[in-house]
């Protein structure tokens, strides 16, 4: 779901531990060994013995029904960066209905054709567990569109996790029937209104103007968080932006990223957003949110 994640394709694990029926052209995604976590501290964690256990919670095993997880690659280490405060393990769900073309998990735009198991998914979460992650995000793709999310929120709670999920904000419903299960929500605003359908493929505002009503309502914490592409995020956009979101908790800013994978050809090689810009646009849209933030700083 995220614009610019944290490099999954370079980092993603899959493969061993699916359905062996079901793995095919995923199984050409690289792993990174787990065991080579950090910790919170920034060093390598070389024995388990000292490493918290999982918490178990009460919650019973949802997942005995379902054969397969909606998870179709891990981040091979935890991230220090996906979820504020957090070490966090990284889920990736593919599908999505949205077309960026500044989309950088382009590979997951299409429902691949394998999935983790559920067993793999224990597994790999005890594992980042035992690795001091304390966080779990789901992202893609587009998590909302799984049947699944609820049963994987759900185990990843079971492990202990905190679970964050990112998502574009086009499915309401789906978004309320989860929302509380949830510890946080990073839900994408694109651009304005009257320029969703050109710049993402999705055109029905009324839906993410719901969500965004959701999450404002909800206590579940939240932020909304846009991708700023010089030439799309003129002056006149972010204010129309500005006004549409009015009132939310948290507004993050993060820069465009070039990459030669980007669906839009023409976006491969535009320049990255300067930090002065996304600067000044902070200041400048500091009344339409409680909070405002550039990542990466
Ligand atoms: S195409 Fe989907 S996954 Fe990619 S940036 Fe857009 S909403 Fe996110």
């Amino acid at each position: 779901m995220p614009d610019d994640p944290r490099k999954p394709t370079a980092g993603m694990r899959n493969a061993e531990e699916r359905s062996p029926a079901l793995v095919s052209s995923a199984g050409n995604l690289t792993e990174k060994p787990l065991s080579s976590g950090l910790r919170p501290d920034g060093k390598t964690q070389t024995s388990d013995l000292s490493a918290p256990r999982p918490r178990k919670s009460n919650i019973k095993n949802p997942t005995s029904d379902i054969p397969f997880s909606p998870v179709a690659a891990v981040l091979g280490q935890a991230s220090m960066v996906d979820f504020p405060g957090r070490l966090a393990a990284v889920f990736f769900v593919g599908g999505c209905n949205f077309r960026c073309g500044f989309c950088h998990n382009a590979g997951l735009l299409v429902r691949p054709p394998a999935y983790f198991t559920w067993a793999a998914i224990r597994a790999r979460a005890a594992e980042f567990r035992r690795s001091w992650a304390d966080g779990a995000v789901i992202s893609g793709g587009e998590p909302t569109l799984s049947p699944g999310l609820s049963e994987l929120i759900a185990e990843l709670k079971r492990q202990g996790f905190a679970v964050k999920l990112d998502t574009n904000g086009s499915r309401p419903d789906a978004l309320a029937a989860v929302l509380g299960m949830l510890d946080y929500v990073a839900m994408d605003v694109k651009t304005a209104p009257d320029r969703y359908a050109a710049l993402t493929g999705f055109g029905d505002t009324d839906a993410i103007a719901r969500s965004m009503a959701l999450l404002r309502a909800g206590a579940t914490e939240y932020e909304l968080r846009t991708t700023v592409i010089e030439g799309e995020h003129d002056d006149a956009t972010m204010e129309a932006m500005g006004a549409w979101l009015c009132g939310a908790r948290r507004w993050v800013l993060q820069p465009f990223v070039p990459r030669e994978d980007l669906p839009d050809p023409a976006l491969r090689s535009a320049p990255r957003t300067p930090l002065a810009r996304l600067r000044e646009l902070r200041d400048r849209m500091a009344g339409f949110a409680d909070e405002m933030l550039v990542r990466g700083e």
